[in-house]
């Protein structure tokens, strides 16, 4: 949640942390190095692997030698030239390939960009990444190489992490974030996952993800839950009628979903529970199963709701301004 929050708590206007934040981060990957079982070892219910990215062809971003993921736009090994982390150009000597990605996981905020912070001091920026990791170790154990728009504590802005996604062109895009602002209490989680308007497999997407994320959630008692009155698997469009979220809007043709899985600033108790390492887990799994269930099933998704029209301009946040970027070469 962005620092105009306060002024738009009245209008009812909240707009998940986000907004702004959607605001691409870089970030590592890993990819998958197992060597898969052959087949006489493989244990007939083993369920089926996710698809891993190819090894070869064009170079589409490169791992820092200090675990930064930046977009390249030419060069070669010595040479690289790429984006960084606060959108400007340089060049690499060093890096390891990524050619492609099957999960491209986008940990919102970063860097003096916090997003939503609970009473607990728990901040939106730490718990995102934190989630994102545990998910990407889930995803990459089951096959898929997982690529992080932000592996560490610094500002991507929304232009270079679109920029990932326009590179690596993975099938899957999730944007993680946790919401602040809420419309009222609620008797149950105030999940939200947010889809590409125009997009049926975004869509699908985020009715997986929901289905999954609340399931979660909704397992845990004595919770003091807060939620938008149009909580769901949703869209939200701007004034010119695009996707409001830029992550959505701007990732090219990527499927992509935003989550905001519990209000982490509006609610001291749900702070308390994302706080918890068990419950990071659990988040983590949830995405994790959401998106095994996108690329292997066919499964509708549920939680569909018609959104309450939220036109308010997104605040700042995501942008180049300010930001510095973080060392990409020891
Ligand atoms: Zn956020």
């Amino acid at each position: 949640m962005p620092r105009w929050w306060p002024a738009l708590v009245s209008v009812l206007v909240v707009a998940a942390c986000s907004t702004a934040d959607p605001v691409p981060t870089t970030t590592t990957t890993t990819s998958t190095s197992a060597v898969p079982p052959s087949p006489s070892t493989m244990p007939s219910t083993m369920p089926p692997r996710l698809p891993a990215a190819t090894t070869t062809g064009d170079v589409r971003a490169l791992v820092s030698e200090t675990g930064v993921v930046v977009p390249v736009y030419g060069g070669g090994p010595g040479a690289w030239f790429v984006g960084t982390p606060c959108g400007a150009r340089t060049r690499l000597r060093t890096g390891t390939p990524m050619y492609g990605a099957t999960v491209l996981l986008d940990p919102g905020h970063g860097g003096d960009e916090e997003g939503a912070i609970g009473a607990n001091g728990l901040t939106e920026k730490d718990l995102n990444l934190r989630v994102a990791r545990l998910a990407a170790a889930a995803l990459e154990a089951q096959g898929a190489t997982v690529v992080l728009t932000r592996t560490g504590d610094y500002r991507v802005t929304l232009e270079a992490r679109v920029a990932l996604a326009q590179r690596l062109r993975p099938p899957v895009m999730v944007s993680v974030h946790h919401n602040g602002g809420h419309d009222r209490r609620s008797d149950k989680p105030g999940t939200e996952t947010y889809y590409q308007y125009a997009s049926p497999a975004s869509k699908r997407l985020a009715g997986l993800l929901y289905e999954e994320l609340l399931g979660v959630f909704a397992a845990h008692d004595g919770v003091d839950w807060h939620a938008n009155i149009d909580a769901g698997a949703k869209y939200r469009r701007n004034v010119r009628g695009g996707d409001y979220y830029g992550i959505l809007r701007d990732a090219g043709g990527v499927t992509a979903v935003l989550s905001e899985a519990l209000f982490l600033s509006s609610s001291p108790s749900e702070a308390a529970l994302l706080a918890r390492p068990d419950v990071q887990a659990a988040e983590a799994s949830a995405i994790t199963r959401a998106v095994r269930r996108f690329m292997l099933g066919r499964e509708p998704g549920s939680g569909y709701v018609t959104p309450i029209p939220r036109l308010a301009p997104a605040g700042p946040g995501g942008g180049a301004a300010g930001c510095r970027d973080p060392a990409l070469e020891r």
